[in-house]
């Protein structure tokens, strides 16, 4: 008899997980605790994938040989403690994926800077005329996609909870950008239990496969590693490794006894800098040419809510980095803005220490508009150095006030530092109306 494969959560990767899961001849059952879109209905349907919504059904559950879990599930809830209790294997669609799939895989993680890298890497490669998937958290399931084909090059987004649900992914290159507070909510408020999560995307590589990980980060020291280390630098030289000269502003990354530099970006901000840096590190060890490299750095288009430039009115721009959904994203925003700012942020606040944005804000902010639910740590953070601080209820209004607020030559910058599910469906739809609100003007 088939082996039974439960998916729990019926979203993109959930789905794709089920798809392939079907075609490998597992018999497959999803289910949702929420609705599941039409569309989603729709794939399963045509793959003849038996689900149920709005609910878990036990017995339809933990009779499973193994167990697909989105990362959206966290552990300790019943469910999930039941069939850890029964010793049924709960993975992630990633560690699913994996077990059919030849390609040389790079895999990307970090508190910031995911979705650039990965798309970046994945830019280079395609632009050396490689075979290439680029799949994960940047919204295209890894599972899906092998379901119809296996590639060459696979290049992966990984989030800290798809880490969580790894036995033996293994990837050929694996990048880890930085570690700083986000999502603590799922970690007891443990940083420690976070950046172990992330640390998981090295655990099973091997002195052939190779990290490129942030130099400038002290919380890399915890890490013990197999693979061949590979340190990116903004600040310090390194002989085996990327970093960013100063003096000259040149990138170098030396590898295996050659130098390669790099000096025009099309992505600005000094966290840009490592970005291109690390996706320029994994090409090199991909043995993509140094031109080719160069070229695509400079002809890549920027991706929509990350520093984002929208309009310029009367002498105000307006820039939306709506996916800063934590404090340091928003520190590196604020870092790249050369005018005074008016600072559109708020929204759920995930545990954020806001004294880390002190002296930035200092330097740089002349008024704030809090836009979210938990206003009240932002005035109590910021009350007294700011002269202006308001509140807004939508982004209605908080762009009209942001108009009102700003003189010319200033930027409005909607930079949240938080989630977006108070007044928003997600980042993008935050994005979205803030572009919108701005072309109203
Ligand atoms: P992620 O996928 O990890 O959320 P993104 O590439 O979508 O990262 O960028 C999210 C936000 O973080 C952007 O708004 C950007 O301003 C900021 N950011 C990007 N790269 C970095 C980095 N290396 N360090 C700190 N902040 C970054």
């Amino acid at each position: 008899m088939a082996k039974r494969i439960v998916v729990l959560g019926a979203g993109i990767s959930g789905v794709g997980a089920a798809v392939l899961a079907k075609k490998k001849g597992f018999d497959v059952f999803v289910s949702d605790k929420g609705i599941i879109t039409d569309e989603n209905k729709a794939v399963l349907l045509n793959n003849e994938i038996e689900w149920e919504e709005q609910k878990h059904s036990s017995a339809s559950i933990l009779n499973a040989d193994e167990v697909i879990k989105s990362p959206g599930i966290p552990d300790n809830v019943d469910l999930i403690q039941q069939l850890i209790a029964k010793e049924i294997s709960v993975i992630s669609e990633i560690e699913f994926a994996f077990r059919y799939t030849k390609a040389k895989i790079a895999a990307i993680t970090g508190s910031n800077g995911k979705t650039t890298t990965t798309l970046l890497l994945g830019h280079v490669l395609k632009s050396a005329g490689y075979d290439v998937l680029v799949a994960g958290n940047v919204g295209v399931s890894f599972a899906l996609s092998l379901a119809q084909r296996d590639y060459d090059y696979i290049i992966l987004e990984l989030s800290s909870f798809q880490l969580d649900g790894i036995q033996k992914f293994r990837s050929d290159v694996a990048i880890l950008l930085n570690i700083t507070a986000d999502h603590l909510d799922r970690y007891n408020y443990k940083l420690e239990n976070y950046a172990a999560s992330k640390f998981r995307i090295t655990e099973n590589q091997t002195k052939q496969d190779v990290l490129i990980y942030n130099a400038d980060d002290a919380m890399m020291e915890l890490l013990t590693i197999k693979a061949k280390k590979l340190p990116i630098s903004l600040t310090t030289k390194q002989k085996e490794g990327g970093f960013y000269n100063n003096n000259n502003n040149k990138i170098i990354i030396n590898l295996n006894n050659n130098t390669m530099t790099m000096q025009e970006l099309a992505l600005q901000g000094r966290h840009n800098i490592f970005n291109s840096m690390a996706a320029a590190m994994a090409a090199r060890v991909f043995e993509v040419k140094d031109t080719v490299i160069r070229q695509a750095m400079i002809d890549f288009q920027n991706v929509e809510h990350r520093l984002e430039y929208v309009l310029t009115v009367h002498g105000i721009d307006f820039i939306n980095d709506s996916k800063a959904t934590n404090v340091n994203a928003c520190w590196y925003a604020l870092e790249s803005m050369t005018k005074d700012v008016v600072w559109i942020v708020g929204g759920v606040d995930k545990g954020n220490d806001y004294a880390e944005l002190t002296e930035m804000v200092d330097k740089k902010v002349k008024a704030i508009i809090c836009l979210g639910e938990n206003n009240e740590n932002i005035i109590e953070a910021f009350k007294g150095k700011v002269e202006i601080i308001v509140q807004a209820s939508n982004m209605q209004e908080a762009v009209n006030q942001s108009y009102a607020l700003a003189g010319k030559q200033d930027v409005v910058l909607l930079s949240p530092a938080c989630a977006s599910f108070d007044l928003f469906a997600n980042y993008e739809d935050r994005g979205i109306q803030f572009k919108k609100q701005v072309r109203n003007l």
